[in-house]
């Protein structure tokens, strides 16, 4: 491999990042692209100062981590799919599925939110790459089929908290109207089926719905040995999104799958 060629991966995994930084910096706020403000005092940044990741100048608000976690994990994909790209998808299908399953990621963990322009976006990319490494039939079904797994579970989620609801009402409990798993958990479920195709998708979303687990489990034993766990708050609240981007990506970048 030619190492001046490493520029095109190091490029694009910069820009993806610069994009899913902005994305999520602004999107869950205002829905629109707008100017990056400080989180904290809402004056406009300087575009130097957004760009190199400087402190607020008006209340000196630190940016803190997550700005250069994502140029940092970016680049190191991005010249990983560049020195081995996915089989099928090859480097740039991978590269756009990246960047989309980054802003994903991001404005999910942090906001617990997967929204309806990130989502219509990623469909329609999930559709061209899944249509271009499976062909249409295995593409469509995949998406259905993710749509559809997921739904049954956001189905069961909602009769629980109905459950839970009504216990509450006759123990005389304050309610909450919060779902385990949103709506926008089970768009997203369809997306990555489009893209892993009928093959892979329950491969994806399995491995998805064990690392949830796992780490749902990891988390609650954390709680009970520092006596923070508060019941019920944690399986409320957790983000679910980055769980399925993490299964998906792997079986569409890492792992071994025959045919
Ligand atoms: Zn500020």
């Amino acid at each position: 491999m030619n190492v001046l060629m490493l520029i095109i991966p190091l490029a694009v995994g910069l820009a993806s990042a610069m994009l899913i930084n902005y994305l999520a910096d602004v999107l869950p706020a205002t829905r629109a692209l707008t100017k990056p403000v400080c989180s904290q005092c809402k004056s406009e940044y300087s575009l130097t100062d957004y760009l190199f990741v400087k402190k607020c100048k008006q209340c000196a608000h630190n940016r803190g981590m997550r700005p250069w976690m994502t140029v940092l994990i970016l680049l190191t994909l991005n010249i990983y799919t560049w020195w081995m790209p996915p089989a099928r998808y090859e480097y740039w299908f991978g590269a756009l599925l990246l960047c989309y399953m980054g802003v994903v990621f991001v404005i999910d963990l942090e906001h617990r939110l997967i929204l309806h322009p990130t989502s219509i976006i990623g469909c329609l990319l999930a559709f061209g790459a899944g249509w271009y490494a499976n062909g249409i039939l295995p593409t469509v079904l995949g998406g259905a089929f993710g749509f559809a797994l997921m739904f049954v579970f956001y189905y069961l989620g909602v009769l629980f908290s109905r459950m839970r609801a009504k216990r509450m009402a006759v123990s005389g409990q304050a309610q909450d109207d919060e779902e385990a798993l949103g709506a926008g958990d089970v768009i997203l479920s369809g997306i990555l089926g489009l893209a892993l195709g009928s093959q892979l998708v329950f491969r994806g979303i399995f491995l998805g719905i064990v690392l949830a687990g796992l780490f749902g489990l990891v988390f609650i034993i954390v709680m009970l040995i520092t006596q923070r766990y508060k019941k019920e708050v944690f399986m409320v609240f957790m983000p679910y999104g980055p769980f399925l981007v993490v299964g998906a990506l792997a079986w569409i970048y890492f792992l071994p799958t025959t045919a």
